[in-house]
């Protein structure tokens, strides 16, 4: 039992996260320096839920997270009913779009946050998703099904696991 509670501490966020070494880089939109035809072709070659928003691609300082329907929504509005749209036009991110209630800022964990603690909060705020920085520059993500896949991947090792329960 002891050796258990003590893997359940060595399991870090970082573990969880995505992307892991082998994938492809984390798919974020910048704040300010995009065009729309940049934003609309990372939109169409990923199948990820959301993005991440930075600052700059240098800095991966976390601004906020833009869900890939509402992205596409306004994108379709954009393009239908303001004047002047072309995919050169700039795609600025801001906190909350005008006459929209403020949304939550998205919920980040750092690389070394146990996944115990990572899961509590997951069901205690009823996430879909968390973002993982390490010194304030954005890392990664994890999804609910990342969670539930490591927790699956864990008992394949140790039926007998309690944890997580
Ligand atoms: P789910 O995990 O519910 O299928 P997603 O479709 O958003 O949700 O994510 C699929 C996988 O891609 C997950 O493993 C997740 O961690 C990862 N992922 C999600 N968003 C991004 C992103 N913007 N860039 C890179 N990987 C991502």
């Amino acid at each position: 039992l002891e050796a258990k509670e003590e893997f359940e501490h060595s399991s870090l966020a970082v573990d969880v996260m995505r992307p892991r070494r082998s994938d492809p880089p984390l798919a974020v939109l910048t704040q300010d320096s995009m065009t729309l035809g940049e934003v609309e072709a990372l939109v169409e070659s990923t199948h990820y839920s959301g993005f991440p928003v930075v600052v700059s691609q240098e800095s991966q300082r976390l601004v906020g997270f833009v869900f890939r329907r509402d992205l596409l929504i306004s994108i379709d509005n954009a393009r239908k009913r303001q004047e002047g749209v072309v995919s050169a036009s700039l795609v600025v991110f801001t906190e909350h779009a005008p006459a929209q209630a403020p949304e939550a800022p998205p919920f980040t964990v750092t690389d070394h946050t146990a996944m115990d603690i990572t899961v509590d909060i997951f069901r205690k705020l009823g996430l879909r998703q968390c973002l993982v920085t390490h010194n304030g520059r954005l890392l990664g993500i994890i999804t609910k099904k990342d969670i539930l896949k490591h927790m699956a991947q864990i008992a394949n090792r140790d039926p007998d696991s309690i944890l997580f329960n």
